[in-house]
């Protein structure tokens, strides 16, 4: 196994980047993770556009598209070309002297490296989730390496015996601590708007797109939780997750929902494993 540090593919345990790293000491940088099915890139350029946008935001100069090259010899070099695997990216600011402004001279740093996942059988899988409060800040539209708030998110609910943290701004559901978020309620798909409030996920714009050509109606508009009531079936989805519909939500100690159907879950999964595997 090898990673892609700064122009020069290493052996991982031979990779180091400085303690004065500002993804290290600010959790200033911006990553991406790209799915690849049997070798095969999947939505590769709609992840590379995302990262152009994170990069654009907090103004590191750097073209994401001449990455692409990359990301398939990484694949390549890992010898994950008939495999199911993901290309992980980070982009760092560089490193300097610690200033929270941004020192004149910078060089970004590069890490890049392939590995296998698991991308089959997610359609046999339900989970069982948790909701809270959301603790991210208010540009979660910005895939940036500072996570912590998500960390934490995920631990309580993993630590708790459950499988994702669904998460509640001002009572309205955002999304998962890792995944994006979706609700049916009288045969309508909801999800949370674009925005500064939620990740854009190339997932979940697969999804909506599934939707339209199956004549479900979406709409991205937020739902609260006393909406949970009316709610039929909820789902989560994300590069790795792919579709995994919730079997239950517990909130503070208390069993909120439960599923009530699963068939237009099931008809979505159904699409995108055509989708991501013809
Ligand atoms: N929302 C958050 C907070 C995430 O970390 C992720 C990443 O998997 C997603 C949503 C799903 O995005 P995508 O479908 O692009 O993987």
């Amino acid at each position: 196994k090898e990673v892609y540090l700064n122009g020069k593919w290493l052996k991982p345990d031979e990779a180091f980047v400085s303690v004065f790293d500002r993804a290290f000491m600010f959790g200033d940088g911006i990553y991406e993770v790209t799915p690849f099915y049997k070798g095969k890139g999947f939505k590769l350029k709609e992840h590379l556009k995302r990262l152009q946008y994170s990069l654009d935001q907090i103004q590191i100069t750097f073209d994401a598209f001449s990455l692409e090259k990359l990301m398939l010899e990484a694949i390549d070099r890992a010898g994950l070309h008939n495999a199911d695997a993901a290309v992980y990216i980070q982009l760092s600011r560089g490193a300097g002297a610690r200033s929270h402004f941004v020192p004149e001279k910078i060089e970004t740093s590069i890490l890049l490296y392939a590995f296998g996942v698991t991308l089959e059988g997610f359609e046999k899988k339900t989970w069982h989730v948790m909701a809270s409060e959301d603790k991210r800040w208010y540009r979660c539209d910005i895939k940036s390496t500072a996570l912590l708030a998500n960390v934490m998110a995920n631990e309580a609910a993993i630590s708790a015996g459950f499988h994702e943290n669904l998460l509640l701004r001002n009572g309205y559901f955002t999304e998962g601590s890792h995944s994006s978020l979706f609700f049916v309620k009288y045969g309508v798909v909801y999800t949370h708007p674009e925005g500064p409030e939620i990740l854009s996920g190339i997932t979940r714009a697969e999804v909506i797109n599934i939707c339209a050509s199956l004549n479900i109606k979406v709409i991205e508009k937020t739902v609260h939780f006393d909406e949970l009531v009316e709610v039929e079936e909820v789902f989560v989805t994300g590069t790795t997750t792919q579709i995994i519909p919730i079997s239950s939500i517990t909130h503070h100690n208390k069993k909120v929902y439960t599923t009530r159907k699963d068939s237009l879950t099931k008809k979505l999964q159904e699409v995108f494993i055509k989708r991501t595997r013809r």
